[in-house]
């Protein structure tokens, strides 16, 4: 079986899908690993390491695509400037995609791999199993994101982190909320503790408090209704009322801290809006919030994607794609969950689909001509 590994098309996107000392997971039943020239270049792997590791390099995108049975990838499948050509349409038919696919927001690339006979299986969708633990990228990300918020946070703002005792006198701790604490939210307090500031922290999950009480953060007192988690882990999207009483908590104390950092999301719905646009008018000047749900639509009022706006002089960073800004690292944690993946749908030499399989099934969202997820087939999430 050859595989393929074409370099990222994305705007700013500086990831590969595989780096060169994961190659050998591939080879080993006998595949062929195709990379494409450049691919692993801005996360700082060479052609020469991917050929060292047993890869071919391919200048000529046209034949990896054309040859490769599984396709490895980042980002979803998107027009590629250099070929003038949809990702997808490259793709041969009856061929495996492997990456992020994100079904509900690109469902031409879902019609067009149904109607191709690609199967596609989406990152996004292993399961929260302990059993996929090892494959679960959106975790890898998030890691990786909620580490960089804090680092542009403390980079934005005009003061230290840390309680410094100088001759020039005493500098107190910077004071940092951070609203969600899943995965990138718990890398968050981690950081910012690294840091020195003090962190208060927020989850409406019922779990999450001593999880943030054993990383040195206090836990924001709120009352929180039961049924706040989903059986996946994921948190159940909130009732307008509990949002409203979740706000003025937080309102209460922005006044005193100097960073926000939000990360709050509920899976496949536009994220809740914890601080308005008159909420953040009450922060002091100079305070600084770092929204990692900007892309969902952010958890601010004020943020806007990719854009820093500063209002009655506080910057709001409309954040996306921070792994792309620690592009080894991100490289290398993706690397090991899609191989760990590939190895788990083709366990032996010519090993086929197990579908009874939990994860297979999950992660499967177009196959044999069909959009096998019933999610991405509604175009919606629960
Ligand atoms: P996510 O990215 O969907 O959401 C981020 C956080 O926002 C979540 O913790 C969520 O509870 C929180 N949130 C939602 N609404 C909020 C609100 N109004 N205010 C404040 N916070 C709000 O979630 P995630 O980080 O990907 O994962 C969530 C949880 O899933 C993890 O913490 C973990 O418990 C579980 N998980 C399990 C596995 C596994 O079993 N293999 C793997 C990864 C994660």
């Amino acid at each position: 079986m050859k595989i393929g590994i074409p370099k990222e098309t994305g705007d700013g996107e500086t990831r590969v899908a595989v780096i060169p000392s994961m190659i050998s997971v591939l080879t080993k039943n006998g595949n062929e690993v195709l990379v494409e020239s450049g691919a692993g270049d801005r996360a700082s792997f060479t052609d020469d390491q991917y050929r060292e590791a047993g890869a071919e390099i391919v200048e000529d995108l046209e034949r990896l695509y054309g040859q490769a049975a599984v396709v490895l990838k980042v980002l979803p499948p998107q027009i590629n400037e250099r070929m003038g050509a949809h990702e997808a349409d490259l793709l041969r038919e009856s061929s495996i995609f492997i990456g992020f696919m994100s079904p509900l927001t690109h469902p031409e690339t879902v019609l067009k791999f149904a109607s191709r006979k690609i199967t596609g299986f989406s990152m996004e969708f292993i399961p929260r199993i302990t059993r996929a633990q090892g494959m679960d990228a959106l975790s890898s990300m998030a890691t990786v994101a909620g580490y960089k918020a804090v680092l542009i946070a403390a980079n934005q703002l005009g003061k230290f982190f840390p309680l410094l005792m100088t001759a020039a006198g005493t500098i107190t701790p910077a004071r940092v909320l951070v609203l969600g604490a899943g995965v990138a939210g718990l890398q968050a307090i981690a950081t910012a503790k690294r840091l020195g500031a003090r962190v208060e922290a927020f989850d409406p999950r019922p779990a999450v408090r001593e999880q943030v009480e054993s990383l040195g953060a206090g836990f924001m007192e709120m009352e929180v209704p039961k049924d706040m988690e989903t059986s996946g882990g994921y948190a159940r999207e909130q009732s307008d009322e509990f949002l409203k009483r979740e706000q003025e908590t937080i309102g209460a104390r922005l006044g005193k801290v100097d960073a926000v950092i939000t990360t709050a999301q509920v899976f496949g719905k536009k994220a809740p809006i914890l601080i308005t646009g008159e909420m953040a008018g009450k922060m002091r000047p100079g305070s600084v919030i770092v929204d990692l749900a900007s892309e969902q639509g952010g958890n601010c009022a004020l943020t806007e994607a990719g854009k820093t706006v500063t209002r009655h002089g506080v910057d709001i960073i409309g954040a996306v794609n921070l792994p792309s800004l620690v592009p080894f690292h991100s490289s290398q944690m993706y690397s090991r969950n899609i191989t760990n993946l590939f190895k788990h749908l083709f366990p032996a030499k010519e090993s086929v689909l197990d579908f009874n399989d939990e994860i297979t099934r999950s992660a499967c969202i177009t196959h044999n001509g069909e959009i096998v997820n019933e999610m991405a087939r509604k175009g919606r999430l629960p």
